[in-house]
């Protein structure tokens, strides 16, 4: 049995609202969508491929006072930033930045649980 390969990976979308510094995190199996390489849906949530990363952009809850609507947020897929065996802990999974540097290779990034 080989169904390592094929078995969907969970991903794990992070960022910061620019305007009030809320945490969002989008969670799900990235399922790209079969007409529009450029686009994927991550669980409710569409997914775009953006300058070759994908990216995920959220209603934040608080207001664009220029647009007058909810700021949007764009989330950054979670990847390992280099091979590390660095332990992983408590900067990894409050992380709000993409970029993961231990052990667990983005396994645990930006969690915040
Ligand atoms: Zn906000
Ligand atoms: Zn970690
Ligand atoms: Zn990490």
């Amino acid at each position: 049995m080989s169904e390592t390969n094929t078995a969907p990976a969970e991903t794990r979308f992070v960022g910061k609202c620019r305007r009030c510094k809320t945490f969002h995190k989008v969670e799900g199996v990235l399922v790209k969508d079969f007409h529009c390489k450029n686009k994927a849906m991550c669980g409710t949530h569409q997914a775009d491929l953006w300058k070759g990363k994908w990216v995920v952009t959220v209603e934040c809850t608080c207001i664009d006072r220029t647009t007058n609507r909810r700021t949007l947020v764009q989330l950054a897929k979670v990847f390992a930033a280099f091979e590390s065996t660095h332990e992983c802990g408590a900067r990894c999974i409050n992380a709000t930045g993409p970029s993961c540097e231990c052990a667990c290779r983005g396994k645990n990034h930006g969690r915040h649980s």
